[in-house]
């Protein structure tokens, strides 16, 4: 029923226990007294994975998860609950969701648009570094992918795949390799053209099971009141958030709370062991090798050596410009993202 579906759960050891749906565990676990989260007393200290399996159906078609558009099973079991958050990383909002996650010691898994990475790669440095996994959204949230030609929503996809391995590339490799082969569409409007291409990469496709309707700029007692009644729905799974949205950021430990006050459990979406090698290892991979990072020393050495761009005062006005005309770009694609999810 969960075929392809692998689940793991961390012991204190941090030893990993990967067992197959039927229960057929490939390494037992030492299990110790279940650690409690110090600062959430229902959480554990260490949060269990559900992995999903990348690999293309025998038709071509790329695995795709969440109820609300697929039939394939995330795995989940009733009750559970995966964290997502999309379209960011947003200098107000994620670092919030960072020390909420942190709070409850929870992990999830990001989708974040190429833009935004690239605007603030310390963001997604954070992210990585916390644990969570980032997939992507497209370079810059175009609404409806379908609307797009088929080439301008292969680079729409690409970019943001290559946005946020640009912002890791200096990054430690234990944080480059938090990129995971999971790709959302935008709007969820996927087409069947595009499944097939991501298939051909090893990229699954994550849906939801619920929301939380966050990104209607519904206030924060909405967004708690709208998650309890939607979990209830569902039967939990896959939650969609935003990391763009402050209201998200505000309402967030109570959401979680509340859930587990209600029996729901807390776990993390992440590639399936091997789903990153395979991802790499076909033709136009969306996924590139982990580089060493670049040593600090070397680069404060070069950067501390005088050189045309540290005396241009002409060439740092204009990317000051840039950049503004960047931000203000920034601001109108987070309004659109407000008419329109
Ligand atoms: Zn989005």
């Amino acid at each position: 029923m969960h075929s392809g579906i692998w689940r793991a759960s961390l012991t204190l050891a941090a030893t990993i226990a990967i067992c197959a749906p039927a229960g057929a565990c490939l390494a037992q676990p030492v299990h110790e007294a279940a650690q409690t989260c110090p600062t959430d007393p229902l959480a554990p200290a260490h949060m269990p994975v559900v992995a999903l399996d990348t690999r293309p159906t025998a038709a071509g078609v790329a695995a795709a998860y969440g109820g609300m558009q697929y039939r394939r099973s995330s795995g989940l079991a009733p009750k559970e609950i995966a964290l997502t958050f999309d379209d960011g990383p947003n200098p107000n909002v994620t670092p919030r969701v960072l020390s909420v996650l942190r709070q409850h010691c929870m992990k999830a898994t990001f989708f974040m648009v190429g833009w935004y990475a690239k605007a603030r790669p310390d963001l997604v440095r954070a992210v990585a570094a916390d644990g969570h996994f980032i997939g992507t959204h497209t370079w810059d949230h175009p609404d409806n992918l379908r609307r797009l030609t088929p080439a301008a929503a292969e680079s729409q996809i690409t970019r943001g795949f290559e946005a946020v391995h640009d912002a890791l590339a200096t990054a430690p490799a234990a944080e480059q390799a938090q990129i995971a082969p999971l790709f959302r569409f935008p709007g969820l409007n996927d087409s069947p053209y595009l499944i097939s291409w991501l298939a051909e990469r090893d990229i699954a496709v994550v849906s939801a099971d619920m929301g939380t309707d966050d990104w209607r700029g519904i206030g924060p007692a909405a967004i708690e009141y709208r998650a309890l009644r939607y979990a209830n729905e569902s039967g939990g799974g896959i939650v969609i958030m935003h990391d763009t949205k402050p209201a998200t950021a505000e309402s967030l430990s109570d959401v979680i709370t509340l859930l587990e006050q209600r029996g729901y459990r807390f776990v993390q979406l992440v590639p399936a062991p091997g789903a990153r090698e395979r991802a790499l290892s076909v033709p136009a991979s969306l996924l590139y090798p982990v580089q060493p990072a670049v040593q600090t020393a070397t680069v404060v050495a070069a950067s501390a050596a005088p050189g045309p761009r540290a005396a241009d005062p002409v060439g740092a006005w204009i990317q000051t410009c840039i950049q503004s005309v960047q931000d203000a770009t920034r601001d109108l694609v987070a309004q659109v993202q407000t008419w329109g999810n």
